[in-house]
C-alpha cells in the first residue's frame, strides 16, 4: 500500500535524541533555542518562538492581540478545524470568507467584502504548502488596520514573491507527525516584532519572566528538547525533501494531464510551493465522485486523503456556537465535496509514482 504520508527517522535523529537523553535536559533547553534560531532563518524573520503544537501557536498568536468577544477574526472555512478552535479559544468571534479553487485559500475579493468595523484579525491559511494571495491580502489588512496571523502549519519554507510563509504577519507552524517537518507534536510562531516575540516567550511559560515573577496570565505552551531533537537533523536536508516533493508533483502533473474531469494543483506565479499535499479536484462532470475515486485507488494499493470533507464551521458544535458567524462559502463547500489528496511525499519511488498515475487513470477512464 502506498500511504498518503510517510515518517522515518535516520540514525542522525537517533543520535540527537540519545544525546538529549544523556544530557539530562529533556524539557525546554538549548535544543529548543537552536531550533528557534534555525527556523527563524528558514522563514526569514527575526524571531521564532517554539510552542507545543500548531494549535497552541495559533492560540498564542491570537491571545497577544488582546481580543474581546465581539472582535472578529476573518478566516477561511477550508482548513483544519484547529484554525477555528484557536479563534474560539482566544475568546474572539470567527467569520469566514470564501476561497478560490486555484490556490484553495482566501479569495481576496470576497474577503474584502466581509471585513467590517469589528474585524480585528485577518487569518489566511496557506493550504497544502502554497502561500495564499498575500499581494492582495496584505494591502487589504493594512488599509483596514487588521493584524495578520498566518496559519502556515502546512507551509514550512514556502514563499510568496521571495518572502517566507510566516513572515508577513505572525506565522504559525505545526510540527505534527505528518507535516513536512516534525517533532511528533510541536509548533512555532515567527515574527519580526521584538515586543510581540517577548510577550509570546513570557506567555508560553506561565506568564513568568523571572522565577515566580508573573507579568501576565500565562499558559504552559513549552516545547521540549526531546521534541526539538527530532527536527534538528531534518532541517539540514529540508531543501532536498522539498525538491523531491516538487519532482514528485511535476511527475504526477505530467502523468495525469489530459485526464477528463480531473483538475490538477499547480504552483502559481511567484509562489514557492512546498507540496505538503498534492490535491486534485474532480470536475462537476467527472464520471465518478470523490469517494468512489478514493475507494478505487485503495483497491489498487494507493492511499489518499480528504483534506477537508466539509467547511470547518459545518458541524453542530460550531453551527450552534454564539461566536461563530456563518455566511455562505459556496466554493469551499463545493471543493470540499470534490477534493482528494494523492501521495506526494519524499519517500515515493519512481515506480510508486507510476502506480499512482495508472491507478487514477484506470479509476477515471474505465468509468
Ligand atoms: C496541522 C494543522 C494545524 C494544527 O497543528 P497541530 O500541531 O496539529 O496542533 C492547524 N492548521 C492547519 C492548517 C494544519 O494543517
Amino acid at each position: 500500500m502506498i500511504t498518503i504520508s510517510s515518517i522515518s527517522f535516520g540514525e542522525d535523529v537517533e543520535r540527537e535524541v540519545l544525546d538529549t537523553l544523556r544530557s539530562g535536559v529533556v524539557a525546554q533547553g538549548p535544543k529548543v533555542a537552536k531550533f528557534e534560531e534555525r527556523f527563524a532563518e528558514l522563514v526569514g524573520t527575526r524571531h521564532a518562538v517554539a510552542v507545543n503544537s500548531g494549535t497552541t501557536a495559533l492560540i498564542a498568536a491570537l491571545q497577544v492581540q488582546d481580543l474581546e468577544p465581539d472582535d472578529e477574526v476573518l478566516t477561511t472555512p477550508f482548513t483544519f478545524v484547529a484554525t477555528l478552535n484557536a479563534i474560539l479559544e482566544s475568546g474572539a468571534t470567527a467569520r469566514f470568507a470564501d476561497i478560490t479553487e486555484s490556490d484553495f485559500a482566501l479569495d481576496p475579493a470576497v474577503t474584502a467584502e466581509r471585513v467590517n468595523e469589528r474585524t480585528k484579525v485577518l487569518l489566511p491559511v496557506h493550504l497544502y504548502g502554497q502561500v495564499a494571495d498575500m499581494a492582495a491580502l496584505m494591502p487589504l489588512a493594512e488599509s483596514r488596520g487588521l493584524a495578520v496571523v498566518e496559519d502556515a502549519a502546512q507551509a514550512h519554507g514556502a514563499t510568496f514573491e521571495g518572502r517566507g510563509a510566516g513572515s508577513f504577519g505572525l506565522g504559525c507552524f505545526s510540527f505534527y507527525a505528518t507535516k513536512n517537518l516534525t517533532t511528533a507534536e510541536g509548533g512555532m510562531i515567527t515574527t519580526d516584532n521584538d515586543t510581540v516575540a517577548d510577550r509570546l516567550r513570557v506567555l508560553r511559560n506561565q506568564g513568568m519572566r523571572r522565577r515566580y515573577e508573573y507579568e501576565m496570565v500565562g499558559q504552559n505552551f513549552r516545547m521540549t528538547d526531546l521534541q526539538a531533537s527530532l527536527v534538528l537533523p531534518q532541517l539540514g536536508s529540508y531543501r532536498e525533501q522539498v525538491e523531491s516533493r516538487r519532482r514528485n508533483a511535476e511527475a504526477l502533473r505530467t502523468g495525469l494531464k489530459d485526464v477528463d474531469g480531473l483538475r490538477l494543483p499547480s504552483e502559481l506565479d511567484g509562489r514557492g510551493h512546498v507540496w505538503h499535499q498534492f490535491t486534485v479536484t474532480l470536475g462537476e462532470d467527472a464520471p465518478i465522485d470523490r469517494d468512489i475515486l478514493a475507494q478505487r485507488l485503495y483497491e489498487r494499493g494507493v492511499g489518499s486523503g480528504v483534506y477537508y470533507p466539509k467547511a470547518a464551521y459545518d458541524y453542530d458544535c460550531y453551527r450552534k456556537h454564539p461566536r461563530v458567524i456563518i455566511e455562505d462559502t459556496p466554493v469551499a463547500a463545493s471543493v470540499a465535496r470534490r477534493c482528494l489528496s494523492l501521495p506526494v511525499h519524499a519517500a515515493l519511488s519512481d515506480g510508486e509514482i507510476d502506480q499512482i498515475i495508472s491507478a487514477v487513470r484506470d479509476a477515471l477512464e474505465a468509468s
